[in-house]
């Protein structure tokens, strides 16, 4: 069962009109809620960024966070009994009666769906994964989650052609996040990521990775990280809602820490595992 517009319907059931600006113009924003046994993991967290973002595009938020909250509860109750399973929830500026650019006041077109996926292996992880590095042909508000993924998609694309599992992004020398996920980079004990902004998404994994490092006492700083910096780590890491934190050890055919996972990772991993269980 999925959500459309105030109806739990079933998927082959649920259309959306042609004239959806979030169809013609990909004028929409969406979130990724990971849900651990049943339990929401960093709701407002997501909940917040979507009204930001909502906000950002000036597309009026239908719902309050009580009532958002009330409705992931009630498509999750409509789901089959998944151990584990990710929201996928879309906000579009509505329909208009005609295709033009500019729009007047309309009503959103809110859509959720729920999937079930495999939580993170820790040994599967502790074999370590790779990436290549591209240069970031995004537009310059990649901090908005709009589901205009033209360019992420092409990434994920060629990672999955090139048998990776990440494309790191590079803007003038300054590695930024990836094609669907944050990126980190260990050095001399310290985990850095690039600071928010314009050039990166502001990921919610990202803030639990840095609370995670920040609790087992290690070093965080948010700074821009160049290329050199990012071959020379000591550790690799991407995050994101439906990987977590996970350790890259191959880039561009270069291995990162003679290819093995680092010390820092398992420490923040299995930090992130108890807030998985604490946080609901
Ligand atoms: N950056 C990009 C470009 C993303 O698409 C995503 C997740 N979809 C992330 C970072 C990670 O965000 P989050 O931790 O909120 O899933």
């Amino acid at each position: 069962m999925v959500y459309l517009n105030g109806n739990f319907i079933k998927k082959n059931k649920a259309f959306v009109s042609v004239m959806d600006r979030g169809f013609l113009f990909g004028d929409s924003i969406y979130e990724v809620l990971p849900v651990y046994e049943g339990n929401i993991f960093c709701m407002k967290p997501h909940l917040d960024r979507l009204d930001n973002n909502l906000k950002t595009v000036n597309i009026p938020n239908p719902h309050t966070s009580e009532k958002w909250a009330k409705l992931l509860r009630e498509l999750l109750a409509h789901q089959p009994k998944h151990k584990h399973q990710y929201i996928y929830l879309q906000v579009t500026r509505g329909c208009d009666v005609d295709r033009k650019h500019t729009y007047d006041k309309l009503e959103p077109t809110v859509y959720m769906q729920s999937t079930s996926f495999e939580d993170s292996n820790r040994d599967e992880y502790l074999l370590g994964a790779s990436a290549i590095t591209r240069d970031d042909i995004r537009w310059s508000q990649c901090n908005i989650k709009v589901t205009s993924l033209l360019a992420n998609i092409m990434y994920a694309q060629e990672a999955k052609q090139n048998n990776v599992e990440e494309v790191i992004l590079c803007r003038d020398n300054v590695v930024t996040e990836c094609s669907s996920s944050n990126l980190f980079i260990v050095k001399n004990g310290c985990v850095y990521t690039h600071p928010k902004g314009p050039h990166i998404l502001p990921g919610i994994t990202r803030e639990v990775v840095l609370e995670c490092a920040d609790y087992c006492g290690i070093n965080t700083e948010e700074v821009p990280i160049s290329k050199e910096d990012l071959f020379d780590a000591d550790e690799v890491w991407i995050s994101s809602s439906t990987r977590e934190v996970l350790p890259i050890t191959k880039i561009d055919s270069v291995l990162i820490n003679q290819g093995q996972v680092g010390e820092i990772w398992p420490l923040v991993y299995d930090r992130f595992q108890v807030e998985k269980s604490l946080n609901g």
